[in-house]
């Protein structure tokens, strides 16, 4: 039996589900038609896992950061520093990294939309608070996509610990940032934080982008909310740590930051759009292309998700459907070791992420093919795998490519 020359591990975001009632009271996966994935099933060996540990319900980015061979507790830094990432924002260690929306407040400060009426681009916006200082701190802001920035606080004597301005919903003010525990650190990066904000307002309240919205009747994008601090520290890059030249295809920005922190090459690809109308195909093609110049392909597809939060049975099987038919090139590689799994459940009907096991399916040479025949929930209970961590499905790929540690002699 020989050995997979390189890996594609593909990761469906929240693909895991539970019986639907719009669906005869099968899962989304269960329910589709899956002739491709099912083949992969036959073909390798099925089970399943849980990617922070069995009922630990995990958000995308720590599921990743486990799945992906970085534990969380460890590395886990915020989701700031990660989405900055995502739109090519270079960080340095000690940076303070934020999400931010443009909002909208009325004459009271009350918060009236938390997305500027979905405004389409802030760049402007974000290009005239950009390099702002206070008392030595340099804020740089960068725009994401639509209402999104990624805020970036640089300079000396700075914390994480401290609490959002964004209070998650309209109709009342939004927060004053607030340290979150006693240190010197921590109460000088609210207040810097706070003053940023502050000016923030007059600047945009100011800007000329407003003031054409405000005479064409759409909200003004008049203050920035933040949330998320996270302080940035590099890591051991993934080849470094697993001897494996790595890249990623991903069309949402926070997977492209989450390789990006791991130093994986991030590969564009045209039609990713990291919602459901991606280009399922293109970004498989450039996956399969990938497997000629890197030893692992991390490809994420993140559709399953936001059908689970919308609770859409029936529009995540048919998601599943088309990732399964984009899948079919698949089949015919001889070499590769096939991974394939979620990061979390989003249960349709829960609406949000669960802490239910979720599938995983393992094809290609050296594996030891089980008696699993179809890719869904309750077929791979009887499987070979059960993973109780993220962690350990990368220990399970170094083992079959021949690259796991021996502990002891
Ligand atoms: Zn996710
Ligand atoms: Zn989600």
């Amino acid at each position: 039996m020989s050995l997979p020359k390189n890996v594609l591990l593909i990761i469906c975001d929240g693909l895991g589900d539970r019986p639907c009632k719009q669906l005869g009271f099968k899962t989304p996966l269960e329910a589709a038609k899956k002739p491709n994935l099912n083949a992969l099933a036959k073909k390798g060996a099925c089970g399943l896992m849980y990617p922070l540990g069995p009922g630990i319900r995990a958000g995308s980015d720590t599921a990743h950061l486990n799945i992906l061979g970085y534990n969380m507790k460890r590395y886990y830094q915020g989701r700031g520093p990660l989405e900055a990432l995502g739109i090519k924002v270079q960080l340095k260690q000690g940076d303070v990294a934020f999400r931010a929306n443009v909002a909208t407040v009325d004459k009271e400060g009350i918060i009236v939309d938390r997305r500027a009426g979905r405004i389409d681009d802030a760049s402007e916006l974000a290009k005239a608070l950009d390099g702002m200082e206070i008392k030595g701190v340099k804020f740089i802001v960068k725009p994401g996509t639509a209402h999104r920035l990624a805020i970036v606080m640089r300079g000396k004597g700075l914390s994480a610990n401290i609490s959002d301005s964004d209070p998650h919903k309209t109709g009342v003010r939004p927060l004053a940032v607030r340290a979150l525990d006693d240190s010197k650190e921590a109460r000088f990066s609210a207040s810097v934080l706070n003053e940023f904000l502050k000016k923030a307002h007059s600047v945009l309240s100011a800007h000329p982008l407003n003031k054409e919205r405000k005479k064409k009747g759409l909200p003004e994008a008049n203050i920035v909310l933040v949330r998320g601090a996270g302080m940035f520290k590099p890591v051991q890059s993934f080849e470094e740590r697993f001897g494996m030249k790595a890249c990623c295809i991903a069309g949402a920005g926070l997977y492209k930051g989450i390789a990006r922190f791991l130093g994986m090459d991030v590969l564009e690809v045209k039609g990713a759009t990291g919602k459901a109308n991606t280009d399922i195909k293109a970004k498989v093609n450039a996956a399969i292309k990938a497997l000629q110049t890197y030893d692992f392909v991390f490809l994420h597809i993140k559709g399953c998700d936001i059908f689970g939060h919308d609770g859409d049975a029936s529009g995540k099987k048919k998601f599943i459907e088309r990732i399964d038919s984009a899948l079919k090139p698949l089949l015919k590689l001889k070499d590769t070791l096939i991974v394939i799994t979620a990061d979390h459940s989003t249960p349709c009907c829960m609406k949000d992420h669960s802490g239910d096991a979720v599938p995983v399916l393992i094809a290609g040479p050296s594996v030891r093919s089980d008696s699993v025949s179809k890719f869904e929930e309750r077929s791979c209970i009887n499987g070979y795998y059960r993973f109780n961590s993220g962690l350990e499905l990368m220990n399970e790929i170094l083992n079959l490519t021949a690259r796991a540690e021996m502990i002891g002699s």
